[in-house]
């Protein structure tokens, strides 16, 4: 029974060590009342001192004009750096190997024109069937952009018949598979409409082994799952920061490029902010990279963005993303109860699509609603639950552990098990 559950979720707020954080955070409202918010995996909350942030770099524009550039504390010169503590956190990047740029596409279609070089036999890219639109686009458009076939030059990973996640073993036999032909392996690090959280580590040196590169797009990852980018070896990944990394709508993008790749003069696409930072006033012909993942900034940076980044990213210091992420694995483990509670006792007909072992996901359970789907979603809507719809039949409940807590899951339960016995 649903009510059986309730006194664990009293206990586990009251226990949760983290429970502070919550009030970082604004809480949007809704018919007078704040919402049950769930899509942190969409778009984050709005950490109370981002205004502040944003603000000082107003005043500093506003009093200094083009001196913030350099003679004012944080200069806008090399702002773009006071994000890389926070970036070298979440990613396990060195501080070479991150930094703050750009957007998530943009970023992405940088690193494939320095990561996807089909040569000889090796022209194919493998990604996920049903990657996020934006992936798979980008994907297209370079392999189109080198005169070649998108049909023949991209490899689709599906999941078995009758399963909805793709296993790990049948990746790295399908690998082994092209290894001949593969130019890149590029992924998902959780998949955006299952929650799977996939291997890195292993996928990446699978990849590696038969010659290819490898890259990640850390979109639902970053801020969701600690991670440790330079020791797994990862080629290059991306992410933006408007998701689980609060940072605000259209926030400032995100890049790791290995170490190793630094030296090498990679093809890349380039602008002056990119150029040595020594000598980038010198304003001299002939590009010549900055040492570091910085080479691949084109444009110099965005500040307001940026300051609201910080702000965010200066939260994720002091909660520490690897206790984030234990109380997360509680949080979605309570979900998967509380859905399971609800099916056994009014036969709610969901069938949650992300994997169970919590090794394989994150915050995110992807539900299929088998019975009356869009009625459920709308009802929700109208109890202050904010959530998020996937068409044909998928709602995705993201509970974050910054600012979800376990009895806000409670009320969620209670809130479906209703409006689906209304609907019955
Ligand atoms: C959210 C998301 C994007 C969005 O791309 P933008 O360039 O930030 O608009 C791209 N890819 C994935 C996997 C995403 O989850």
């Amino acid at each position: 029974m649903l009510n059986d559950l309730k006194p664990y979720a009293y206990t586990a707020d009251e226990e949760d060590a983290l429970k502070k954080f919550r009030n970082y955070f604004h809480f949007p409202q809704l018919n007078g009342k704040p919402v049950l918010y769930f899509t942190g995996n969409s778009l984050g909350l709005q950490p109370v001192k981002t205004a502040d942030f944003v603000k000082k770099e107003l005043e500093k524009w506003a009093e200094y004009g083009v001196e913030g550039h350099f003679k004012t504390d944080k200069p806008w010169f090399d702002y773009h750096k006071h994000a890389k503590n926070g970036l070298i956190h979440l990613t396990g990047g060195l501080a070479s190997e991150v930094t703050a740029m750009n957007a998530l596409s943009v970023n992405l279609q940088l690193l494939l024109v320095s990561f996807y070089r089909p040569k000889g036999k090796k022209t194919k890219i493998m990604i996920e069937s049903g990657a996020f639109p934006s992936d798979q686009y980008a994907i297209e458009t370079q392999v189109k952009w080198h005169g070649l076939d998108t049909e023949k030059n991209i490899i689709e990973l599906t999941p078995r018949p009758k399963e909805r996640t793709l296993r790990t073993e049948d990746i790295l036999a399908k690998i082994q598979e092209h290894k001949n032909e593969l130019a890149l392996v590029m992924l998902g690090g959780v998949n955006y409409y299952t929650g799977q959280y996939f291997d890195i580590p292993t996928i990446t040196q699978k990849a590696q082994s038969v010659g290819a590169f490898c890259g990640w797009d850390l979109a639902h990852t970053i801020g969701n799952l600690p991670l440790e980018l330079h020791n797994w070896n990862v080629d290059f990944a991306v992410w933006c920061s408007y998701k689980y990394l609060n940072s605000g709508p259209g926030g400032v993008g995100g890049a790791f490029v290995h170490q190793k790749h630094h030296q090498s003069d990679m093809m890349r696409l380039a602008g002056w902010w990119g150029y040595e930072e020594k000598t980038r006033f010198q304003m001299k012909k002939g590009f010549l990279p900055e040492k570091s993942v910085d080479a691949w900034q084109l444009s110099n940076a965005s500040i307001l963005p940026l300051a609201a980044h910080l702000a965010s990213l200066q939260i994720f210091m002091e909660a520490d993303i690897y206790k984030l992420r234990e109380k997360s694995e509680k949080l979605t483990k309570f979900l998967e109860q509380v859905i399971q509670t609800i099916n056994q006792e009014i036969g709610a007909g969901i069938e949650i699509i992300t994997p169970e072992n919590p090794a394989e996901r994150g915050a995110q359970l992807s539900l299929i609603m088998k019975k009356n789907g869009k009625k459920v979603f709308e009802g929700l809507q109208e109890q202050n639950i904010i959530a998020d719809w996937r068409e044909p039949d998928v709602i995705r409940i993201a509970p974050v552990p910054l600012y979800n807590s376990f009895v806000d899951i409670l009320k969620f339960g209670e809130i479906l098990k209703q409006v689906s016995i209304n609907l019955n």
